[in-house]
């Protein structure tokens, strides 16, 4: 089972955010930012290619009420999904990156 299958059933710890019936929103273990969640759905999808639209579309209900969670949203974040070899993505269950509490570079990448 994948580390964040795992992390969804409770099996390995997480510092949670957010969570519904469907997604969990946690910290990232390495925050790359002052504030850096990942917010992932319960079902095991790959990548961004394989979410079905209609869960993407209540995933993204649920990631804007991840990020007044944070504090965030009127001071901005950034969103960031890795998808594929080119993107480096590591682990192989889709998640959202979400970026923000500080100001953040111009450069994507
Ligand atoms: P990606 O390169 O987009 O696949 O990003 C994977 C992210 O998962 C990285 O930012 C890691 O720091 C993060 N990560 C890996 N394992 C854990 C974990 N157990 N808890 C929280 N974040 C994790």
């Amino acid at each position: 089972m994948c580390i964040f299958c795992k992390i969804s059933k409770g099996e390995i710890p997480s510092k949670k955010i957010l969570e519904d019936d469907n997604f969990i929103a946690f910290y990232d273990i390495n925050p790359q930012t002052k504030v850096h969640a990942l917010a992932i759905p319960k079902t095991h999808y790959k990548d961004f290619n394989e979410i079905p639209a209609k869960l993407m579309c209540q995933f993204s209900s649920f990631m804007q009420e991840v990020v007044k969670e944070l504090n965030i949203k009127e001071s901005g974040y950034r969103l960031i999904t890795n998808s594929g070899y080119d993107s480096a993505q590591e682990v192989p269950h889709i998640h959202f990156h979400i970026l923000g509490g500080e100001k953040l570079g111009t450069k994507i990448v």
